[in-house]
C-alpha cells in the first residue's frame, strides 16, 4: 500500500483480494459503511503513518481512480485467527464467515509473498464514505438488498430470525438478528440512513419522537441528576419531565436558551445534560449550539439537540459540537404526514452501547413498516427542504406587511433575535413560521378557523401546510407552567404546494 498526497489528504488504496475488489467498490459507493484490512508487518515496513479515527482519506482503486473521500471510523489491531466476523462482514466482499474471509486473505497475502501464521497481525480500518447528504438521504444504509437484489429496502415484516444451531446466529449476508425487538433488517437501514445524515456513527430509530426521548433521558440520566431545559420547549418535551421524570427524580430548570448567560446561571453541580432545540417549537427561538456545548462540556455535561424542526439538510448539531441528536421522525425526515417515529443520533462509541442497550431493554422500537415509510420519505429530505423554505420566506414576506398581524417569528428575518446565530449554524431558516395576531386569542382562533388550503391540525413537517393555535392544540399541555404560549399566537407548518395558493389562503384567512 502506498499513500501519496492528494490536496491536503491522504489516499488510501485497497488492498483487498483481486475479483473481490469490485464488488467492495459498489458498497463502499452505496453509502454502506464498510472496512479494510492490512497485515501490521506489510505497514510497518513500508513506515506509513496509522489511520486515525476521524481521518479523511482519498479512496483510490488499482488503477488509481478517485471512488470518492472516506472518513475512518476506527483502527483495531488483531491476530489474524481473531478477526471478528463483524469485521469481516464489513469488508463487503459476500463472505459467510470470518473463516471464509480468513481463507481468502491468507491466499491473496501469501501470493504477495507474506509468511501469514494465526499470530500474524492485522490492522482493521473501517470508514464510511463522506458524501453529500442528498446521496447519503438516498444511499446510506440503502444498499442493494443482498438475498435479492432489490433497490429499495424490504420491509422485514417477520418477529424472529431463524438460527444455525442453538446460540449460533445465523451468518453471511443480512447476519447477526435475533428477534425483531432487538433487530430488524429495515430498521438497521433507517438507523444508518439517520446516522449518516447527522454525521454520527449510530443512529436509533423508535417508535415515536417522545419514546426516543424518554430511552436516551432514561439511559443517560439517573436520580438526582438535574438538566436544562428551552424555557420555550415542546410542550411534549416539558411534560415528559415535568409529569413523569420528576417522579423519577430527575430535575430540570427552564431556561432561555437564546441567552448563554442565563444557562450557565442555570447550571447545577448536578446538572448531567443540556437539553436544546433549535429552531424551538413553537416559538422560534435559537439556541448557539456550539456555545451550549462548551457550557455542557465545562460542567461535565452532555448536550443534546432536537433537530427536528431544522433537520439535518439545514444543520447538523453533532458538527457543531453536540454529543445527541434527538428528532421526531414524525416530521420532517418522514415528511408525509403518514408515520409516526423517532431517533436518537450519537458518534460516540460508549453512548452507543448504552443506547443499544436501553433500545433493546425498554422496547420502544421502530417497526419495519414505519422505518421503511420513513426512509422511503427521506429519499425526498433535501428537494422537500428547499420548497419548504422557498415556500415559508413568501408567507413570512406576505406576514410582516399585513394588518392584522401584530409580529412575525422567524429566524430568517434580520430583526430576529437568533438571526446572526440562525446565520451562522443554519443552511436555510426553516418552515416552521409563528405570528401573533393583533385582536388577540379569539381572532387567532379565528384566522385558524377560517383557512382551508392551511389544514387546521395538529403536527408539522410534511408535505401538506398546517396551521394550529399551540396555546390550546399542540401546547396546552403547558398551560399553566412557565412555559405558556401566548394565546394569540398562530403556529404554521408550510408545505410545498403552489405558493400563489397557500398566499391566496393566508390572505383570506386574515380576512382580506
Ligand atoms: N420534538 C419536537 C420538536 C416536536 O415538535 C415533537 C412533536 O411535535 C416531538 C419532539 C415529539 O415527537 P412525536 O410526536 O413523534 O412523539
Amino acid at each position: 500500500m502506498t499513500f501519496p498526497t492528494v490536496g491536503d489528504l491522504r489516499t488510501l488504496e485497497l488492498g483487498s483480494p483481486g475479483s473481490m475488489r469490485t464488488e467492495l467498490n459498489a458498497l463502499v459507493l452505496a453509502g454502506r459503511k464498510t472496512a479494510t484490512a492490512g497485515l501490521v508487518e506489510e505497514y510497518e515496513a513500508e513506515d506509513e503513518p496509522p489511520e486515525q479515527p476521524g481521518e479523511r482519506l482519498v479512496l483510490v482503486d488499482d488503477a488509481g481512480s478517485r471512488l470518492g473521500v472516506v472518513v475512518v471510523d476506527r483502527v483495531e489491531r488483531a491476530r489474524f485467527a481473531d478477526v471478528p466476523w463483524e469485521f469481516a462482514q464489513a469488508e463487503g466482499e459476500g463472505f459467510t464467515s470470518a473463516a471464509d474471509w480468513a481463507q481468502a486473505h491468507r491466499r491473496f497475502w501469501e501470493a504477495d509473498g507474506y509468511d501469514v501464521t494465526d499470530d500474524t497481525l492485522v490492522e482493521m480500518v473501517w470508514f464510511h464514505l463522506d458524501q453529500g447528504i442528498d446521496t447519503y438521504a438516498i444511499h446510506a444504509g440503502q444498499q442493494p438488498d443482498p438475498a435479492t437484489g432489490a433497490v429499495n429496502v424490504p420491509i422485514y415484516a417477520t418477529s424472529t430470525f431463524a438460527q444455525d444451531g442453538v446460540g449460533g446466529l445465523r451468518t453471511g449476508l443480512g447476519t447477526g438478528y435475533d428477534y425483531g425487538r432487538s433487530g430488524n433488517p429495515t430498521r438497521t437501514a433507517l438507523q444508518e440512513c439517520l446516522a449518516a445524515l447527522e454525521g454520527g456513527r449510530h443512529g436509533f430509530a423508535f417508535a415515536s419522537g417522545m419514546a426516543a426521548q424518554d430511552t436516551l433521558i432514561r439511559a443517560l440520566l439517573q436520580p438526582g441528576d438535574h438538566v436544562v431545559i428551552p424555557d420555550d420547549a415542546y410542550g411534549g418535551t416539558y411534560r415528559l419531565f415535568a409529569r413523569v421524570l420528576d417522579r423519577w427524580g430527575v430535575r430540570f430548570t427552564p431556561a432561555p436558551l437564546d441567552d448563554l448567560a442565563a444557562v450557565a446561571a442555570a447550571v447545577t453541580d448536578a446538572t448531567a445534560m443540556i437539553w436544546a432545540e433549535t429552531p424551538t417549537n413553537p416559538l422560534l427561538t435559537v439556541a448557539d449550539i456550539a456555545g451550549l456545548a462548551d457550557i455542557a462540556h465545562g460542567s461535565g455535561a452532555r448536550l443534546v439537540v432536537d433537530n427536528t424542526f431544522a433537520t439535518p439538510a439545514l444543520q447538523r448539531p453533532l458538527v457543531l459540537g453536540a454529543d445527541v441528536v434527538v428528532h421526531s421522525t414524525t416530521k420532517y425526515l418522514g415528511g408525509h404526514s403518514d408515520v409516526v417515529g423517532g431517533a436518537v443520533i450519537v458518534d460516540d462509541a460508549g453512548l452507543a452501547e448504552t443506547l443499544a442497550f436501553h433500545q433493546n431493554a425498554m422496547g420502544a422500537v421502530n417497526g419495519p413498516f414505519d422505518a421503511f415509510l420513513t426512509l422511503r420519505g427521506i429519499k425526498t429530505l433535501g428537494v422537500r427542504m428547499d420548497r419548504h423554505c422557498d415556500n415559508a420566506e413568501q408567507v413570512v414576506a406576505l406576514l410582516v406587511e399585513h394588518p392584522r398581524v401584530e409580529s412575525v417569528l422567524y429566524p430568517g428575518l434580520a430583526g430576529h433575535r437568533g438571526h446572526d446565530v440562525a446565520t451562522r449554524q443554519m443552511s436555510r431558516f426553516g418552515a416552521m413560521v409563528s405570528f401573533t395576531v393583533a385582536d388577540g386569542p379569539k381572532a387567532a382562533a379565528e384566522v385558524c378557523a377560517r383557512s382551508r388550503l392551511f389544514t387546521l391540525a395538529e403536527s408539522l413537517g410534511g408535505v401538506e401546510s398546517l396551521i394550529e393555535l399551540p396555546g390550546q392544540m399542540t401546547h396546552a399541555s403547558v398551560h399553566g407552567s412557565p412555559l405558556e404560549v401566548p394565546g394569540h399566537l398562530v403556529r404554521l407548518s408550510v408545505g410545498i404546494e403552489s405558493v400563489v395558493d397557500l398566499l391566496d389562503d393566508l390572505r383570506w384567512s386574515l380576512g382580506t
